[in-house]
């Protein structure tokens, strides 16, 4: 009897140490999350002081000092030069700290705190199923940046004695991810997912840095309406749709276009030269497509010397990374990297250009952050004759005709959020996030029915659905 049972306890022993030895062989590599822009405030380094956002004392002041030399020159003086450069004044006030020299460095002493918390790669957060957080300096270029994300995941790998990691990115964060990608490769990776991108450039930063401004009446109603949705100013809403309704709006905008932007936007863009221009996180987002106009309308046909560092790391980001899109991720999927983008739209976009009417998520285009989707003006459908682009065997039409995601780089691995803002993590979309991080291999739209291409975001439950695609 005494046998039998030393027998059955070894026999115990054994299984459970198998079964132990089973489970760590399939725990998941762990996780980091690339975040977007400014998920961490800029400081002065020195004492902790604000630098971006900017403190509410320094736009009020740098606004106060604008007002007389605004009226003075505007009113008084019929200067729209002088005018332009008092607004620009005000504006240089406020994002002062922010400004990088030509040579890419930061013109003060301003960064992002170290938050030990955050910013820790100790084993632990894997070990208790927890991800790994990587927030940086959005002034730098992502090119830059990549370095110290490839020092996060080296160390990161070494603490938890893992050899390759699942990453997860938004906005800017996708920039910063694929000019990894294009730096270091990507042996220590294991899964991929980009979403809300930047990656492909924005359409209104293709134009504002060609210094072309437009408002335009439909992008303002909506975008208004979408701000004050669901919140006690509500009936402003109603007020841009009875006053667009009256066509006041479009008067208005056309003023605004035609006397105010025409009259000021040359001294406005070289008054603000040297802070918005000078900063090549943002020259990040221009697109492919128009970014040698830009550069001509900033730099000349040849960029001074002191330039060449900047307009560098610009045309090393644009023409290796951005427009190399397919190269680098075709490379890691035939590798069996799992690679998965999500793109939300139907919220209106930043109405000051011209490229306000295009599908968004209220920041990136939804043709941009899909990599290739066709897509609808917003407000509008692609038509109850449209046909899809490409003919693959699958609908890939949404069914309220806006997306076609069949001319997407990946139409079987793109997915779309309609309605859902920029930057909305949480709930229904992590859920959605850690299937993808977790599947073992290329999760596809026809992977799991929970999952289809599309689904409808609810903005007053924050639930998802899903939308399917037309019939
Ligand atoms: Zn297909």
């Amino acid at each position: 009897m005494k046998k039998l049972i030393s027998v059955f306890l070894c026999l115990t022993l054994l299984f459970s140490l198998s079964s132990l030895a089973f489970a760590q062989e399939e725990k998941q590599p762990p996780v980091l999350f690339v975040a977007g822009m400014n998920t961490r405030d800029l400081v002065f380094l020195d004492d902790g002081s604000p630098a971006f956002p900017p403190s509410g004392d320094r736009i009020k002041s740098s606004i106060l000092s604008a007002i007389i030399p605004l009226l003075v020159n505007g009113i008084l003086m019929r200067s729209w030069d002088g005018a332009a450069k008092a607004l620009c004044k005000a504006v240089n006030g406020i994002f002062e700290p922010c400004k990088m020299r030509p040579n890419t460095t930061s013109l003060y002493n301003v960064g992002i705190e170290p938050k030990p918390d955050t910013d820790t790669t100790s084993a632990e957060v894997y070990e208790q199923g927890g991800e790994y957080f990587f927030t940086y300096d959005w002034r730098y270029s992502p090119l830059d940046t990549a370095d110290l994300l490839n020092d996060r995941i080296n160390e990161i790998l070494a603490n938890t004695g893992c050899d390759t990691i699942r990453i997860y990115s938004h906005s800017m964060g996708s920039c910063v991810l694929l000019s990894y990608l294009e730096k270091y490769g990507h042996d220590k990776v294991s899964k991929l997912l980009f979403t809300d991108s930047a990656f492909q450039g924005m359409d209104f930063v293709g134009e504002l840095f060609n210094g072309k401004v437009h408002i335009n009446p439909d992008s303002l109603t909506n975008y208004v309406c979408d701000m004050v949705y669901g919140t006690d100013y509500a009936w402003v809403g109603g007020l841009m749709k009875f006053l667009k309704a009256v066509y006041l709006t479009d008067g208005v905008c056309k003023l605004a276009n035609d006397v105010l932007i025409k009259n000021m936007i040359d001294t406005v863009c070289a008054e603000m030269r040297d802070f918005v221009f000078m900063l090549p996180g943002i020259w990040s987002f221009c697109p492919a497509k128009d970014y040698a106009a830009c550069r001509k309308f900033v730099f000349g046909d040849t960029p001074a010397e002191e330039y060449r560092i900047l307009v560098e790391k610009n045309d090393y980001y644009i023409n290796n990374v951005q427009s190399k899109i397919k190269d680098i991720l075709d490379s890691a999927i035939a590798d069996g990297i799992g690679v998965a983008i999500l793109t939300a739209y139907d919220r209106p976009a930043i109405p000051i250009v011209s490229s306000s009417v295009n599908q968004s998520d209220g920041m990136v285009d939804a043709k941009h952050a899909s990599v290739g989707a066709t897509v609808a003006p917003f407000g509008k459908t692609l038509g109850d004759d449209y046909k899809q682009a490409v003919n693959c065997g699958h609908n890939h039409l949404s069914a309220d005709r806006v997306v076609d995601a069949s001319t997407c780089l990946y139409p079987e691995s793109t997915w779309f959020i309609r309605g859902i803002i920029h930057h909305s993590f949480g709930g229904d979309v992590d859920a959605f996030c850690y299937w993808v991080l977790d599947y073992d291999g290329q999760p596809t739209i026809h992977s799991d029915p929970k999952y289809p291409q599309f689904f409808d975001y609810d903005r007053d439950t924050g639930r998802l659905s899903v939308l399917g695609t037309a019939s």
